[in-house]
């Protein structure tokens, strides 16, 4: 576990390498954040369920609820790592049901109704199970055939992922893989040569990932550092339900969730989710912000 830091740290975190945001868009839904303009469309991938659901429902849940449309999309189960068959153990679980498990069709009915279940507390959160392979995520042509047709059939403007130049021994391997698998599938999903025909190609305006400020804030120089806060607080308890349906298989409890509000909390806020804005695309800037000075010195 990583010590939660100092309130004097926090503070000068906020104040030198992070925003608190009301959802992730910023600019033209930025003067009645409660109501979209245009409404957005945010994708949300994660390598494994639980890192959705843990990163970033409370944001897309805010989304939904203002009229954005918002789809949650694990790219694996996670079966791979979670599954013991010798030992009768799915993750964290132990018990009668998961000691019958015993074939992988089973073992991903078995998770996959948790999933559901936890998704279906955060409605009108859109989920879609893609069912790649895990442990390891191959960035291969397949798998980037297959996110690429995701991006192609949602055509999101706001694309969440896990942060491809993460520390490899940050978590599980297959974290770093999404990361790198999605960027890749986004640029991808540019090009008309690129996968079947029958989807046009689609450009992502906005690309987010996943950020932990438990220890990066020691390091404001890492790439993957969190530098935008996006506050929950009205969708916190919903997060918290789904969290604690899904949790018996991640040894998850309600202690355990209000800790982990406490770790990205900052004074004043105690409901965040920590993401790492990769930089927008800005064409012309002067004319999209006129009178602000050369690259806003
Ligand atoms: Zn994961």
């Amino acid at each position: 576990m990583s010590k939660p830091a100092t309130r004097l740290s926090r503070r000068k975190l906020l104040a030198s390498a992070a925003a608190i945001s009301g959802g992730l868009t910023y600019g033209r839904a930025a003067a009645d954040p409660q109501k979209s303009a245009e409404p957005e469309i945010l994708v949300a991938f994660g390598a494994h369920p639980a890192d959705v659901l843990n990163g970033a429902t409370g944001t897309l849940l805010k989304h939904a609820l203002r009229g954005d449309r918002a789809i949650g999309v694990p790219l694996t189960l996670g079966i791979g790592h979670l599954w013991k068959p010798r030992d009768g153990s799915f993750g964290r679980l132990k018990n009668d049901a998961t000691a019958k498990l015993r074939t992988l069709p089973e073992a991903r009915a078995f998770y996959s109704d948790y999933v559901q279940r936890a998704f279906a507390e955060l409605k009108p959160i859109e989920y879609r199970q893609l069912d790649l392979k895990d442990s390891p995520l191959a960035v291969d042509r397949p798998n980037l055939e297959a996110v690429a047709e995701i991006i192609r059939e949602y055509r999101p403007t706001i694309v969440i992922t896990h942060h491809p130049t993460m520390a490899v021994l940050a978590g599980h391997p297959d974290h770093r893989d999404a990361g790198d698998l999605v960027l890749r599938a986004i640029m991808l999903a540019m090009e008309e040569t690129f996968g079947s025909a029958g989807r046009s190609p689609h450009q992502v305006s906005r690309i987010v990932c996943y950020g932990d400020v438990s220890d990066r804030w020691k390091a404001l120089g890492q790439a993957d550092a969190a530098n935008m806060l996006v506050d929950v607080e009205t969708t916190a308890k919903a997060k918290e339900k789904a969290l604690l349906i899904h949790g018996p298989t991640f040894g998850v409890t309600a202690e355990t969730v209000g800790e982990g509000w406490k770790r990205s909390a900052q004074p004043g806020y105690p409901h965040l989710e920590p993401f790492v804005q990769l930089r927008p695309v800005v064409v012309d800037y002067l004319r999209t912000n006129p009178g602000r000075p050369w690259l806003g010195a």
